[in-house]
């Protein structure tokens, strides 16, 4: 299970209730670690889109990508306190350690070790769980420090508005005896550098209990609403077969943005215009990569097949190769020659670099090595610039 899987519920078994739409909270035919019940990792999306937690348990699992595979090994490397052999994602997880420490010394008097990782807690009522990537415990004072880890680049709900760090906070107090303070963070190395955590109170818990209790009944009414929108949508199992997705992305109109009228919209409702966009493009991903999977799997899709699989040959042992034709035409394939075909990979030049840089006892962190590198072989390379990506501002905090 990736770490965006574990949002979501396990998929249901297939019960008259089920198929009848009574379903709340279902019955996996695997094990299913948070028992049927939401997680504080999927609060965020239960709190945007109340319909979503019916809607996803009746999708099968989706599969890793790339990005979530990334996010649920260096959640293991901080888990199991082993390193990353890629530089920069060594770094990511060096940092995150610091960070934690140096909160935990000065918000806990003085706490340097964790109190647990990856621990699943539940509240007292069993109406949901929580694994806090790690949590720091000072049990003379009672005081908390929970951090979350996002190795992804996006933006996520800040500290002050995030319904999975208040369900984490709500299930410190119910977890650890005597708490007082409970202080909740988000790091998230490769997006910002300037993690701000937010103080609860133990006094607060049942403002925060009535909170996500409330969200977790909204989510179990039968007719909970399915409310489409880019955050919530993002990771949603449901995306390809939603119905509230695709009724949005057939009332939108290709002729509504004709040059003209797009000069006539307000900056509101382009920006509306551009989040549809962006949820039609995860829709059809989403739709082709499950008709790719039914098409594998030899379950018709009407008037589709899977084509031919390209075959092309990729040199894997690039020495190797040019060994070979060195040693048919040595006076033709020199090195120069050779090495014109060949592209090189600046990062992965990177970790070798810095591992070198190390054992020849220089005291330097992986970024460094990595501005080294490139003033090194500045005369090499040159920098090229890459059309802007379109971004979103951050939210201003309270
Ligand atoms: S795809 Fe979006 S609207 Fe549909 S259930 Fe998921 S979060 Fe809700």
């Amino acid at each position: 299970m990736n770490k965006n899987e574990e949002n979501a519920p396990a998929a249901e078994s297939s019960t008259p209730e089920a198929q009848a739409g009574n379903i709340l909270l279902t019955v996996s035919k695997t094990e299913d670690v948070r028992g049927g019940k939401p997680s504080a990792s999927g609060m965020q999306r239960l709190a945007l889109c109340p319909g979503s937690w019916q809607a996803e348990a009746k999708c099968p699992p989706s599969g890793d990508s790339a990005d979530s595979a990334m996010g649920t090994r260096l959640h293991k490397c901080m888990e199991t306190g082993e390193m990353p052999e890629d530089a920069e994602e060594r770094e990511a997880c060096e940092w995150c350690m610091a960070m934690e420490i140096e909160f935990a010394k000065t918000l806990l008097d003085g706490v340097e070790t964790a109190h647990c990782r990856e621990a699943r807690w539940w509240d007292k009522e069993r109406k949901f769980s929580g694994q806090a990537d790690v949590v720091y415990y000072n049990a003379e004072t009672g005081d908390v420090l929970i951090c979350d880890y996002k190795f992804g680049r996006g933006e996520v709900a800040p500290t002050a508005h995030n319904h999975q760090l208040a369900a984490l906070a709500l299930l410190a107090v119910d977890n650890l005896p005597s708490v007082r303070k409970i202080y909740v963070c988000i790091l998230q190395p490769f997006a910002s550098r300037h993690p701000e955590p937010r103080l609860w109170d133990a006094s607060q818990a049942d403002a925060l209990r009535n909170g996500i209790y409330g969200i977790i009944a909204d989510a179990e009414t039968p007719q909970a609403p399915l409310t489409p929108g880019e955050k919530q949508c993002k990771y949603c199992r449901a995306l390809a077969t939603c119905p509230a997705v695709s009724l949005q992305l057939r009332t939108a109109s290709v002729d509504d943005i004709t040059e003209a009228n797009w000069t006539a919209l307000t900056p509101a409702q382009k920006l509306q215009a551009y989040d549809l966009a962006t949820l039609a493009k995860r829709w059809a991903a989403r739709v082709e990569e499950l008709v790719k999977t039914d098409l594998k799997a030899g379950t018709p899709v009407d008037g589709l097949t899977l084509g031919k699989p390209r075959k092309t040959f990729k040199i894997t042992d690039p020495a190797g190769a040019f060994r070979k034709l060195n040693s048919v035409y040595p006076r033709d394939f020199t090195p120069e020659l050779f090495t014109s075909c060949c592209t090189v990979s600046l990062s992965k030049l990177d970790i070798p670099a810095h591992r070198f840089r190390k054992a020849d006892g220089m005291s330097s962190n992986a970024t460094q090595s990595k501005e080294w590198l490139r003033k090194t072989l500045a005369e090499c390379g040159s920098y090229v610039e890459s059309e802007p990506a379109i971004e979103r501002l951050k939210p201003t905090e309270d």
